[in-house]
């Protein structure tokens, strides 16, 4: 079963879906706009700027 980590939606058509590979693992997401939303997350989780957001995040990804 595959996850969307942004909007918590279930991902049953893998073929139509966003999908996003990072740390070995691959993430599926509903749409562009919940891929663009976990990007842009990465991207604060790589520069550590917002914490309690990251510890949200990477709970998520576990
Ligand atoms: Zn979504």
């Amino acid at each position: 079963m595959n996850i969307d980590p942004v909007c918590g939606m279930e991902i049953t058509n893998k073929e139509n879906a966003e999908t996003f590979e990072y740390n070995g693992k691959t993430y599926y997401f509903c749409s562009s706009h919940c891929l663009n939303q976990f990007l842009s997350v990465l991207i604060t989780l790589t520069s550590e700027i917002n914490k309690s957001e990251n510890d949200y995040y990477l709970r998520l990804m576990k």
